[in-house]
């Protein structure tokens, strides 16, 4: 019986030591050459197992995030819990699996319906989402290692003025629908081609992406979270969601009694101050605006999509495909490339690959009318909540901007005198 017991336990290691070791299932090839394989810098392969153990981390982590932002209001608590995302998601994981870069692994197999997403990369996705709906942008208060590396290096935050904001803060819509449209035609993943900080979690980039981390770690020693703020296509729909979340952290867990002191003391510009009751303006003239703005959205809408169907034509250039139908009606006297060599070589008509290419820019330019007209709707849809007028007595967040940082929670006397004496 011992023995038998033991078998099953040998079988059960082994089984489990084959799932976690699937990073190594196919050897690389040999050319026979004296061909080198470069260093990979991309993190590799993870069995189930692991990877499952990862989608834990993450729920845990946001569970744990939301808690502390919203019960506990500890600013060290989110701190601490930054400082391990860091390690575990940024240079334990590498970076990758990333929410932030998922929806293109969405976008991608949505679009093709042989391209299977694994099940984790959907969890990656989702769960910030639900989390942003039940208690706000908790993911990146604390949990997000991009948002996590800008947090901890903000040193000598400058005030940015609150229109430069509103318009910087439309370019992640713009990138969301590029990559988006990028992902679904097979072009390639913009979002982990351009990730800024990937570089640092694996100690290694090539040229364009170490001086753009370069670039945005800089920044954000000045800036309050620049890639976050300023380009993060997650970051966009978490701040829309964030808009209609259950709970949201507060600047005060009390009463407001509009002290002030709180008034500068957030980084990202998201704190609101009150607004009086009666708009500045008489009641007709915010009407005429409102209408104004309503008859103007059909009109911009249309216009994007028809600058989508453009810049759609245009962007399916980078595409590989594309790219190699293009070059080889190009001057067949320039010098050959590696790509129209490979091409010739396999012996396969040029028609075959026109028409190829001419699919794959129908492609972009359907994507780029409706992302087109899409964006145009998101512009509209913050033109009229700029025009409403809503009366506000508190300082508080704003919703859509507020990171769950919990810095601004040192400031309110309120909470810091029920810290003192939570009695
Ligand atoms: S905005 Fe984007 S990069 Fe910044 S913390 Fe949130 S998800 Fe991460
Ligand atoms: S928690 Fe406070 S300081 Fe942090 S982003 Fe929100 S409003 Fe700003």
């Amino acid at each position: 019986m011992r023995t038998f017991k033991a078998l099953w336990m040998g079988v059960g290691v082994w089984v489990t030591a084959l799932t976690l070791r699937a990073a190594d299932r196919f050897p690389r090839p040999d050319f026979k050459t004296d061909y080198v394989s470069p260093d990979l810098l991309l993190p590799g392969a993870r069995g189930p197992l692991l990877e499952w153990l990862d989608v834990a981390v993450l729920a845990a982590a946001l569970a744990l995030a939301g808690w502390l932002a919203i019960r506990n209001r500890s600013r060290r608590g989110l701190v601490l819990l930054t400082l391990f995302s860091l390690g575990y998601f940024g240079f334990w994981r590498r970076g990758c699996v990333c929410a932030v870069g998922a929806v293109q692994n969405l976008a991608l197999g949505w679009a093709d319906a042989s391209c299977a997403i694994p099940l984790t990369v959907i969890a990656f996705f989702v769960l910030p989402l639900l989390a942003t709906l039940l208690v706000g942008r908790v993911f990146c208060a604390s949990v997000c290692p991009l948002g996590a590396i800008q947090e901890l290096a903000l040193w000598r935050p400058i005030k940015t003025p609150i229109w430069l904001n509103h318009t910087l803060g439309l370019l992640p819509w713009g990138y969301l629908s590029v990559a988006v449209l990028f992902a679904a035609t097979g072009a390639g993943f913009l979002i982990c081609e351009w990730d800024p900080f990937v570089g640092f979690f694996r100690l290694g980039a090539p040229f364009h992406l170490a001086v753009t981390g370069a670039l945005f770690l800089l920044a954000s020693l000045f800036i309050g979270r620049p890639y976050c703020r300023f380009a993060c296509p997650y970051g966009a729909i978490l701040g829309l969601l964030s808009r209609v979340s259950r709970r949201h952290t507060t600047i005060t867990p009390d009463a407001c009694v509009q002290c002030r002191l709180c008034e500068d003391a957030c980084p990202y510009g998201a704190i609101r101050s009150p607004l009086p009751a009666a708009a500045p303006e008489s009641r007709a003239t915010g009407v005429r605006r409102l209408a104004l703005i309503l008859a103007a959205v059909p009109l911009i809408a249309v216009a994007a999509a028809a600058t989508g169907y453009f810049f759609g034509n245009l962007l399916s250039r980078a595409h590989p495909r594309v790219a190699l139908a293009l070059e080889i009606h190009r001057d067949a006297a320039q010098p050959m490339s590696l790509e129209r060599e490979a091409f010739f070589t396999s012996g396969r008509a040029t028609v075959a690959l026109d028409a190829e290419a001419r699919a794959i820019q129908r492609r972009f330019a359907v994507g780029g009318v409706f992302l087109g007209a899409l964006l145009a709707l998101t512009v509209g849809a913050q033109l009229i909540g700029l025009a409403l007028w809503r009366s506000r007595t508190d300082y508080e967040p704003d919703r859509a901007r507020c990171f769950s940082c919990g810095r601004c929670f040192a400031y309110c006397p309120v909470g810091r005198k029920r810290k003192e004496s939570p009695k």
